[in-house]
């Protein structure tokens, strides 16, 4: 019998899960899946470490289901993938830790009321992620449920990394530039010891580059800055986000063109960035693929922001001495990575056309002669919530 830990990441219309299991070798992936189209067309989808379909289930249209029928599966469906196994907690990941979290925590009722009551800070996110964790603790109150926040790696920032050159009274109400995208942040620098001691030590950029972009800069492995702020909207063009914009731009779409918050939040969070650009798509393959100069100038657009972005970083650190990409467009997209590598030359960066095309993982990709060693690095968010809730339970 090993002790089993799962993870469970709700979102709005889907819930992912893995199951890890502690063997001699650590904690491995046994089982992984997810549950989506909630609300619409439901599926199910498992998969064992290799990939193999260890089950799958539809629920027709007209059925539509909901948070809890689905959770409801998931556990029935990890109980039986246990067997002879011990669950021994819940890892979920939660996107706000607000200002008081800097670390996971055991979840309990009164720990539950102070993250709901961080849902203002991310109302599109915040709800969903607490969902699971309200069931878990009345469905099997006496297995133990972990919350890892996206914003508690980014505590480590300095105050005024944090802060908005806003009223103090407003800074003190919690409007701060929190940072996301922490597990994948604090996965990746837990990698940098056995791959690259200088860089784990030194200053390294790291680019998550997903649906979701945002980019983070590591002194000795802590978060001194990032490009996401208040909200997961600032920084970089994402997907479909936006990025930073000019609040004068928000004013001006309130007041010249009659729109209101619901209506602006639509547009910076679901019809702006790659897709928003090019008015073709939001997936970077596509964009990648298409001959249509839209296509071009939502891809310029992007590369354009993270060489400024990545600027910006370098001179909070005083220097780079790595860069990481990760993320579905960072450990994928070798045009994307060169071009970004071609616009920091300025920074001794010379990539390895070679090496930026090999699919090993992880791989180096710079030269010999670069001064910068760039990395493409896959992130595991999941396995990050695994070993915090390992450690949390002792
Ligand atoms: P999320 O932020 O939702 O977790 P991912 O990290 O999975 O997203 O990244 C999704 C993005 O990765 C999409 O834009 C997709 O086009 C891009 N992507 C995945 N594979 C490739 C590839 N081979 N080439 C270019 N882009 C890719």
């Amino acid at each position: 019998m090993h002790n089993a830990i799962a993870v469970l990441n709700a979102g709005s219309s889907s819930i992912k899960f893995s199951l890890f299991v502690e063997r001699d070798q650590g904690l491995t992936l046994d089982v992984r899946g997810k549950v989506d189209g909630l609300y619409t067309t439901a599926r199910f989808i498992s998969t064992a470490s290799d990939g193999g379909v260890i089950a799958e289930r539809s629920w027709p249209e007209g059925v539509p289901l909901g948070h809890a029928a689905a959770l409801d599966h998931l556990i029935r469906h990890l109980e039986a993938e246990l067997a002879d196994d011990r669950l021994i907690g819940i890892g979920h990941r939660v996107v706000h830790g607000g200002p008081i979290y800097s670390a996971p925590v055991r979840v309990d009722g009164p720990v539950l009321q102070v993250l709901e009551s961080f849902t203002p800070l991310a109302p599109l996110h915040q709800p969903h992620n607490l969902t699971p964790i309200r069931q878990a603790l009345k469905r099997t109150p006496e297995v133990p449920q972990i919350a890892c926040f996206d914003t508690a790696f980014h505590r480590t920032q300095p105050e005024v990394a944090q802060m908005f050159a806003l009223p103090a009274d407003l800074r003190e109400a919690g409007i701060l530039r929190y940072g996301f995208h922490g597990l994948s942040y604090e996965y990746i620098a837990s990698t940098l010891p056995e791959l690259d001691p200088a860089a784990a030590t030194g200053r390294t950029i790291v680019l998550h580059l997903g649906n979701g972009a945002s980019m983070c800069a590591l002194a000795n492995g802590q978060s001194i800055a990032s490009t996401m702020g208040f909200t997961a909207l600032e920084g970089l063009p994402m997907g479909t986000r936006s990025g930073s914009l000019d609040p004068g731009v928000v004013l001006y779409l309130l007041e010249q063109r009659g729109m209101d918050a619901k209506a602006i939040e639509t547009l910076l969070y679901k019809a702006s960035g790659l897709l928003g650009v090019s008015g073709i798509s939001n997936d970077m393959r596509t964009l990648l693929a298409s001959e249509d100069p839209r296509a071009r100038l939502a891809v310029d657009l992007f590369c354009y922001r993270i060489n400024r972005e990545l600027g910006s970083l370098a001179a909070a650190l005083g220097g780079v001495d790595a860069i990481v990409f990760t993320g579905g467009i960072g450990e994928n997209a070798a045009p994307i990575r060169s071009r970004v590598c071609q616009d920091a030359a300025w920074l001794g960066v010379d990539i390895d056309a070679g090496a930026n095309a090999s699919a090993r993982r992880p791989c180096h990709i710079s030269t010999a002669a670069s001064r910068v060693n760039v990395w493409v690095i896959p992130t595991d968010e999941e396995r990050m919530i695994a070993r915090h809730t390992r450690r949390i339970l002792g």
